[in-house]
This record gives C-alpha cells, structure tokens and sequence, in this order.
C-alpha cells in the first residue's frame, strides 16, 4: 500500500533498497499523475472528484483531501509502528503516543520515544508524511519538529528519569520516496525496516 520500502531490485528491508536519491525522486514524479489540474488531461471542473472541494491536486489528493484521511492516519500509524518496532528490536525501550506538557502548559504528543537503560539519553522521533516539494523539505521537517518538542524536553525528561533528549523529525515523502535524511537516521541506530504487515 505505501510502497514505503520498495527499492527496485535491491534486497527488501536493506538500506540501499530504501536509498532512493530525493532529487531524483522528485524528478521521475513530478507531473505525471492525471489530476485535474493538469492542463489538457482534464475537462470541465477542475474540482476533486471525490470531495467537489479544491482544486484537485496531487498535492490535495494526497495530501489534504477528506476522502483520504483515513488512509493518510493508517499510513502514518504504519510508519510510526515500523520504526517503532526496530528500535525495539534494537534493544530499546520504546513508547509511542506518548502525550506530554510544554513549558508554557500547552499539551503535546510525541509519536515515539526510545532510550536504552542505563544510558540516561533519549530519543524522540516523529515521522512525518509529507508531499515531497523540493530538495532541502527533510531537513526543514526535522527543524519545524525540534521546534514544536523542544519546549516539552523537561516533561519527558522528568517522566522517563533522562538527561539528554534529542529530536528528530523524519519526513517521508508522500509519494513514497525516503529521503537521505532518513536513510542516515536508520543507520546511525543501525535499524533494519521491515515493511509492516499491520494496516
Ligand atoms: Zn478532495
């Protein structure tokens, strides 16, 4: 369904397999989906079929249209669930959906957090479907994310007896390209994806 962890002829689950080079990505799928918008492949309206909303766009379609949520929150509770599951296999102790306070007393959810007993340094990681735009969009994803969870570090400090918490954000595309920037994150905890049966 995802088509998350497809990589050509490569073995499934390595990471060359999952190493599709974003700007190429972008590249092979720009332009090709026959949605309305397109000129000269459309006639009439050129309004979502499915919800008469918005214009129908692939950026709508996959990204923002009503008649695909449910599709977009089982997509990312599969991501979710995938890394999740290799850290754990990984040894760590991970929780997910884990709700927490800021600073300033606003509520907050992370996806995941992860730390290894007794090593008093966590991880928090929220991956992030998004439709890929351009080349730098990952790196932004990770920042926008460190922005949101950093002002909640303490609580979840406090909650899981840690002392150091990094952030980090991971975008997957919604077309389903991997972006570098994920593909490093999984081999620096040495994570082998396999794609998840549960959907
Ligand atoms: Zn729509």
């Amino acid at each position: 369904m995802l088509g998350l962890f497809e990589g050509g002829n490569e073995p499934p689950g390595s990471l060359k397999a999952i190493s599709i080079e974003w700007r190429e990505a972008i590249k092979k799928n720009a332009n090709v989906s026959a949605v309305r918008s397109v000129p000269s492949r459309s006639s009439g309206s050129n309004l979502c079929r499915r919800c008469d909303r918005e214009v129908e766009t692939l950026v709508h379609v996959l990204g923002a249209c009503p008649h695909g949520e449910l599709l977009r929150n089982t997509r990312h509770h599969t991501v979710r669930s995938t890394i999740a599951t290799a850290l754990r296999n990984k040894g760590y102790s991970v929780y997910e959906e884990v709700h927490g306070i800021s600073n300033e007393g606003s509520n907050r959810r992370i996806d995941i957090i992860a730390f290894k007993p007794p090593s008093l340094e966590g991880f928090i990681t929220d991956p992030t479907v998004r439709f890929e735009s351009h080349e730098h969009q990952p790196e932004e994803v990770h920042e926008e994310k460190r922005n949101i969870y950093e002002p909640s570090i303490s609580f979840y400090k406090d909650k899981y007896h840690l002392e150091f918490i990094v952030i980090t954000g991971l975008m997957i595309g919604a077309r389903g390209t991997i972006p570098r920037f994920l593909v490093d994150f999984c081999k620096s905890f040495g994570l082998q994806l396999q794609h998840s049966k549960a959907q």
